[in-house]
């Protein structure tokens, strides 16, 4: 890039960063890149270059945009948030919107290639108009609810240094069991190809129940009697505090689960997962991964 060079592109935010970060650069906006954070790591660690206009007494100013380091699920809400607005027109800050996401629609085009591959229910999101008509995104056609959308949240499970583990999606009324060593139902976290073998020695066998519960569907979580317990952490508290065996509690958004000191469990940041018809297979993944049907009565 020529000093004086003027560059039209449709999607200007990676190249700007781009150039920042090989040329030392600073950047004018009054954006935050928090969707751009995993790709350019460098970014917290760069505030000083990152500013922003305000108009003040003397006029034009050039003041600091305010960037920190954000956590990784605000990182991945934000990813969340571009790609629904991208790809579907929604916007996850709107009511209507969110009320969309959490129904199934159906396509009825007869010649809608999407309605002949799954006539009963979208496989994908809808597409929202400006007018707030839901439509097919594959024919455009309006679409037919469908029924309430069952409710998905996923897993992560990392070591203390945030090294990821496995990652696991969690739908209502389904118990999963996170343990290691051969459960006959859960989350192996000692089965083959996964990383941090030294964190996994911590965790007992059978070592937290989680579940999606109540009518928010919120995480809760039970130590299974652990040698070395489950510890939880609220939000950015500097103290955790400790699960009594057999009891449940409720993991936030922002919370993290700790098992036996070493292998830390909570939500991603994604909120508007497709729910799941069947259990997904992880098998490639590494993790022996088998659900727990639900509970009679
Ligand atoms: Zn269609």
């Amino acid at each position: 890039m020529e000093s004086g060079e003027l560059r039209l592109v449709p999607h200007a935010d990676p190249e700007i960063l781009e150039l920042a970060r090989d040329k030392g650069l600073h950047v004018i906006s009054a954006d935050r890149f928090i969707d751009h954070r995993r790709a350019h790591p460098w970014i917290a660690g760069a505030a000083d270059r990152f500013l922003s206009c305000e108009y003040g007494a003397d006029g034009l100013q050039l003041v600091p945009s305010g960037i920190r380091e954000v956590p990784e699920q605000v990182k991945s809400r934000h990813e969340e948030a571009k790609e629904l607005g991208f790809a579907y027109r929604i916007n996850i800050g709107k009511g209507a919107h969110r009320r969309v996401l959490r129904s199934e629609w159906r396509c009825t085009g007869r010649s809608c290639v999407e309605a002949m591959a799954s006539p009963d229910r979208l496989t994908c999101w809808p597409r929202v108009d400006e007018d707030g008509s839901v439509r097919c995104p594959s024919c455009g056609r309006p679409l037919e609810e469908a029924g309430p959308r069952g409710i998905t949240r996923m897993i992560v499970v990392a070591d203390r240094a945030g090294g990821e583990i496995v990652r696991f999606p969690i739908s209502e009324g389904v118990a999963v069991v996170v343990g290691r060593g051969r459960l006959s139902y859960g989350i192996n976290l000692g089965a083959g190809g996964l990383p941090s073998p030294r964190a996994r020695a911590q965790v007992s066998r059978q070592h937290v129940k989680l579940q999606l519960t109540g009518v928010q569907a919120r995480l809760t979580a039970v130590d299974l009697g652990s040698s070395n317990g489950t510890t939880i952490r609220r939000g950015n508290a500097p103290r955790e505090s400790r699960l009594k065996p057999g009891t449940e509690i409720i993991v936030g958004d922002r919370d993290a689960l700790l098992l036996g000191g070493a292998v830390v469990v909570r939500l991603s940041g994604h909120r508007f997962l497709p729910s799941l018809a069947s259990p997904p297979e992880l098998g490639d993944q590494g993790g022996s991964v088998t659900y727990i049907p639900p509970e009679e009565g």
